[in-house]
């Protein structure tokens, strides 16, 4: 009797052994992506029910996943790669972790200055870093710029977050660029100079701040304006396009790139492509409400209320090029 059930057993696995590898290959495309789960399962849900591809993803923090990618090198499973800030992006084309692409599809899609050069990445949602004021104490003629916040005039009124989040660090590399190492830390010396009090860990945090009369302006991300508002439609806050006389709003990308490896590289190719097209654009920019990369696709209603405006046209890789440069100068500025 034991022997005839170690029998079954073999050839129950042998089986098993067989299937494995005789079934044919299902498609798919394995993704690193940053984006938290509810923004990008529904997005690969639809991919999966209009192509037939599967795609496995896992998620967790931007520098998890580059450093994750590196150590895995050839053997990492991942095809695709998906990070907000392209000072992230950039940092894993420095280290080889992607690479280029030549789509016509995605050069269509993408505008220039949200793409790498050399395409190894694509911008997938633009999101808009601008003022916010208090609309009970500013005055939106008082208002023009980033670098107009180190005027006197702003003594105390001013609310920062952290020089530790890249967001801060990719804008004054805008600053560094456009400007120049020095007016750029006379700028960021302005802005310290001007903080009503310590900086935020957060832009809801710091918005939060303006609304209880704590400081007067501030500089955020919009999507963290809309949900704030949407949470608590009552506030007393605006949000105010900067640099319209200037060098526009800065902006900059959640974004996707091919990895070195990838064992999947047409379907992934694919995926990006079509991520890259209207319903994903639009389903990616509602849920987080940020702005389609894709300039012909538009953005939410709520979106669509705070106004059109000027965005910069710097490639967005500057970001990275420029990141430690920026964060040398908020060190020396005293912004902490
Ligand atoms: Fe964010």
């Amino acid at each position: 009797m034991r022997f005839v059930i170690r029998t079954v057993a073999i050839s129950l696995l042998a089986g098993w052994l067989a299937a494995c590898s005789e079934a044919p290959k299902e498609p798919e495309v394995v993704v690193y992506t940053s984006r938290k789960d509810h923004l990008i399962r529904p997005v690969f849900d639809l991919y999966t029910r209009e192509t037939g591809v599967k795609v496995r993803y896992t998620t967790d923090d931007d520098g998890a996943l580059i450093t994750r990618l590196a150590a895995e090198g050839k053997n990492s499973p991942a095809d695709l790669l998906i990070t907000v800030d392209a000072g992230n992006l950039w940092q894993a084309t420095q280290q080889g972790l992607f690479q280029p692409v030549e789509s016509e599809v995605l050069s269509t899609n993408v505008p220039a200055n949200l793409r790498d050069t050399d395409n190894h990445w694509f911008g997938q949602t633009v999101r808009a870093r601008t003022l916010v004021y208090s609309a009970e104490r500013v005055k939106p003629e008082d208002l023009s710029s980033y670098e107009a916040l180190a005027e006197p005039q702003w003594q105390g009124r001013l609310c920062l977050r952290t020089s530790k989040k890249v967001y801060n660090q990719s804008l004054v590399a805008t600053l560094i660029e456009r400007h120049g190492e020095e007016q750029a830390e006379q700028v960021v010396r302005g802005w310290v100079a001007n903080l009503a009090t310590d900086v935020f860990s957060n832009d809801t945090a710091l918005m939060e701040a303006i609304a209880a009369g704590q400081c007067d302006v501030g500089i955020v991300n919009t999507y963290y304006f809309g949900r704030l508002i949407s949470d608590k439609p009552t506030l007393p806050l605006a949000l105010f396009w900067a640099n319209q006389d200037s060098s526009g709003v800065h902006v900059n990308i959640s974004g996707i790139g091919l990895t070195a490896h990838a064992p999947h590289r047409d379907e992934a190719i694919r995926l990006m492509e079509w991520m890259s097209s209207e319903v994903p654009q639009h389903m990616l920019a509602e849920q987080n409400l940020e702005y389609p990369v894709n300039p012909q696709v538009e953005p939410t209603e709520l979106v669509k209320g705070w106004g059109e405006f000027r965005a910069d046209d710097l490639n967005v890789s500057i970001a990275g090029a420029r990141q430690v440069q920026a964060v040398k100068l908020m060190d020396r500025a005293g912004y902490r």
